[in-house]
């Protein structure tokens, strides 16, 4: 068990929710708030206690966790609401959220003047890792300060899947990088397979050939399957975060100095199936753009199924 035994854990959605009672359960002191009362109910039944504020769950918390949707979440909570200024110095301030290195390196400011630790520590998973506590975990921070905090990583996460990545902000930047790199593999993927079949090529014959070749990805080979299996485009990730993440990759490349001509454009295609299909359709909703473009629906024969 981590030496930070009263814990406060703010944003108890999806991943939120699952994690909040991981440490619930482990026998650490919770105390959860989320402006959802739903949220907040599932989180008591789970073994934690309902704070009455995000304040409320800084006041006297050796951790102070967050598992917000974005940036502007993250800067009212641990900013303006005031949660930094509330902490005790010595404390740890731990950003789960994916967010920016923007907003968190104006945390970790205020956090210096007040003598808090932080860590930024997004997560790789989905809903299904944060209820089995097999996250994977990034996190940037002091070492030492990583250390300390560890314990309550090892009981969300993979213990052999949390990596510490460097100072503060790495976290953030290496989570919308692989968030990136995966999203522009859905869009290829979509116009690849999209061209083939228009082609006349049977998809199972492209698909396999793809998949035996050094084309091959962990995308094509795994994570697109329930779309050729099933047009099940995995609503787990819903396309608001997609877009988050994509807009926050752009953004990064944009504060860096690095002209990303193709990231633009997959966040603008991915933009526009959001628009298309609604917030809340799945994460790989940019392939159905060119299944109906095409007029086509990319499905493997009954027999390809396992
Ligand atoms: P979510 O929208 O399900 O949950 C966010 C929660 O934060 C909500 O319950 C909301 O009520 C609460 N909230 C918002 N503003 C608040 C405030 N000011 N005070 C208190 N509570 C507030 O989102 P999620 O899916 O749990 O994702 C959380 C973060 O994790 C996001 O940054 C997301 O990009 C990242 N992430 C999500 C997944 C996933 O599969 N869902 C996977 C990896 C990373």
């Amino acid at each position: 068990m981590s030496e930070l035994r009263r814990i406060g854990f703010i944003g108890l959605g999806n991943m939120g929710g699952p994690m909040c009672g991981h440490l619930a359960r482990a026998g650490y002191d919770v105390a959860a708030f989320d402006l959802d009362g739903g949220a907040l109910a599932r989180a008591v039944d789970a073994g934690a206690r309902a704070g009455t504020s995000s304040l409320d769950c800084a006041a006297g918390a050796d951790a102070v966790i967050t598992m917000l949707p974005a940036p502007p979440h993250v800067e009212q909570v641990l900013l303006h609401d005031g949660v930094i200024a509330a902490m005790a110095p010595g404390a740890v301030s731990i950003d789960m959220s994916t967010s920016s290195t923007a907003v968190g390196a104006r945390v970790a400011q205020a956090a210096r003047e007040r003598g808090v630790d932080v860590l930024d520590a997004p997560v790789a998973g989905q809903n299904i890792g944060a209820q089995s506590g097999t996250l994977a975990i990034y996190v940037g921070g002091e070492e030492s300060v990583f250390e300390r905090a560890r314990p309550l990583f090892d009981v969300m996460g993979n213990p052999d899947r949390v990596f510490h990545m460097g100072p503060h902000g790495a976290g953030y930047t290496i989570k919308l990088l692989l968030n990136l790199k995966w999203f522009i593999e859905s869009v290829a993927t979509g116009e690849i397979l999209t061209v083939g079949v228009r082609a006349g090529v049977p998809l199972d014959r492209l698909y396999s050939a793809l998949v035996g070749s050094p084309a091959n990805s962990n995308f094509l080979e795994r994570d697109v399957r329930p779309v050729l299996e099933s047009g099940d485009y995995d609503e787990a990730f819903p396309m608001r975060l997609v877009t988050k993440d994509l807009g926050l990759a752009v953004e990064l490349a944009r504060d860096v100095g690095v002209p990303v001509e193709l990231t633009g454009l997959v966040e603008q295609i991915h933009r526009r199936a959001r628009v298309q299909y609604g917030d809340e359709a799945g994460e790989i909703s940019a392939i159905r753009l060119y299944e109906d473009l095409a007029g086509l629906e990319l499905r493997l024969p009954p027999e390809d199924l396992d």
